[in-house]
């Protein structure tokens, strides 16, 4: 059998060891240090945000959104039903109610014919996820819920440099929340960002991260003493994971670059299998700039995917699923009053594979996509008829 290809590969830039070193010579290992306050401004230049806070993750930093904007009981807020499950964790532990829409056939980003339908007197926010790294559809979205003092909380845990129409992701709606988990493409292990352009969101997610103490302000030297004034938590990262997101960031151009170039050539490998109408191939709107975080596609015939995975995989190539919509989970059913079918959720979830995509698949990218794209190839002219491998 060939090398095995695994799903993820952590990328090294060569200086975490370094960077870690420091901070355990120095004697600030605790948060908000040097390390996390240069991260932080790499960040604000880099992106164009006015805040950002480095959080311990995206759940982290999706909690503290809903903390935010006040978000509590008889509150409800829309989110695709596809999407990682700290999406509606957020909202559940406020108290408040996860309202799952459609995701869109195109992008698998959420749906704005959709969110309006689910719009109720008592909609409060709304949470589009930029799937693999490509933006939700901004302008269809706000059309829908502008008017309604309705807010929106980017889940750009996947996002991190990418773009809509110029603007970076996480920096589009009242807030985003980035993930540096090391799954994601830039990681420091477990690890995130809240970020807002609202000075009064920005206030109080400085308190609700601090303990909800003005400690922040206090280190700032903007006031003699710090003191509670709001609930809170400890959403802060050490200085030593800083220091190894500091080190990731300075290869950011090479990491975009390399992803890049595998996608692509995942994407021309496949195009012979999209035109024979085997597969159909991920799409990015003229709107985004992707960042590239995952290749995926979607089997025509849904009920081939799981033996397709196991062709994949009998050949040594780490393909896999992604999110079981979590409106059919079973929290969701047993906890959560509304029941509503999603069929295209449903239909996507069902019929998606996940490439290996990482930046040291770039010196064998054409090794990798020919034996991906000659997996599909034999197993759509000669492979089962589909259900037989069903697990
Ligand atoms: C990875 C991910 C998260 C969670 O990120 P953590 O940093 O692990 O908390 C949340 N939402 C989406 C869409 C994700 O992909």
């Amino acid at each position: 059998m060939q090398e095995p290809i695994p799903f993820n590969k952590i990328f090294r830039s060569g200086g975490e060891q370094q960077a870690v070193a420091s901070v355990l010579e120095s004697d600030c290992w605790h948060g908000d240090g040097p390390a996390g306050q240069r991260v932080e401004s790499m960040l604000g230049s880099w992106l164009k945000s006015r805040h950002v806070y480095l959080t311990t993750s995206c759940t982290h930093a999706l909690e503290m959104a809903m903390m935010v904007l006040g978000i509590g009981k008889g509150d409800e807020v829309i989110m695709p039903s596809f999407t990682f499950v700290s999406t509606a964790n957020a909202v559940r532990m406020q108290g408040a109610e996860p309202v799952f829409a459609e995701i869109r056939e195109s992008d698998l980003t959420l749906d704005p014919v959709d969110v309006s339908r689910k719009m109720t007197s008592s909609t409060r926010a709304v949470i589009p996820i930029h799937y693999a790294g490509v933006s939700a559809d901004f302008d269809a979205l706000y059309e829908k819920i502008g008017g309604h003092g309705i807010s929106v909380v980017e889940d750009a845990a996947q996002a991190v440099g990418a773009y809509w129409k110029g603007r970076a992701l996480g920096t589009v709606g009242d807030v985003g929340c980035f993930s540096f988990h090391d799954t994601k493409n830039i990681t420091c292990g477990e690890g995130g960002a809240f970020l807002t352009q609202r000075d009064d969101l920005a206030e109080k997610a400085e308190w609700v991260r601090e303990k909800g103490t003005n400690r922040t302000a206090f280190l700032r030297g903007e006031i003699d003493r710090y003191t509670w004034i709001s609930p809170g938590s400890s959403y802060i990262p050490s200085e030593l994971l800083a220091a190894v997101l500091e080190a990731q960031l300075q290869k950011k151009e090479e990491i975009l670059l390399s992803r890049k170039t595998v996608w692509e050539s995942y994407h021309e490998q496949l195009g012979e299998a999209y035109e024979k109408g085997w597969i159909r191939l991920p799409v990015v709107p003229e709107y985004a700039r992707s960042n590239y975080h995952i290749f995926h596609f979607n089997v025509t015939e849904e009920k081939r995917r799981d033996s397709l995975l196991k062709s994949l995989r009998e050949a040594g190539i780490g393909a896999t699923f992604h999110y079981i919509p979590l409106h059919d989970s079973p929290y969701a059913v047993t906890h959560l009053g509304r029941r509503d079918r999603l069929p295209v959720t449903e239909r996507l979830a069902a019929s998606l594979v996940r490439l290996p995509l990482y930046p040291d698949l770039l010196p064998r990218k054409e090794e990798v996509a020919g034996r991906v794209r000659d997996v599909i190839h034999r197993f759509f002219k000669h492979g089962s008829t589909g259900g037989a491998h069903c697990r």
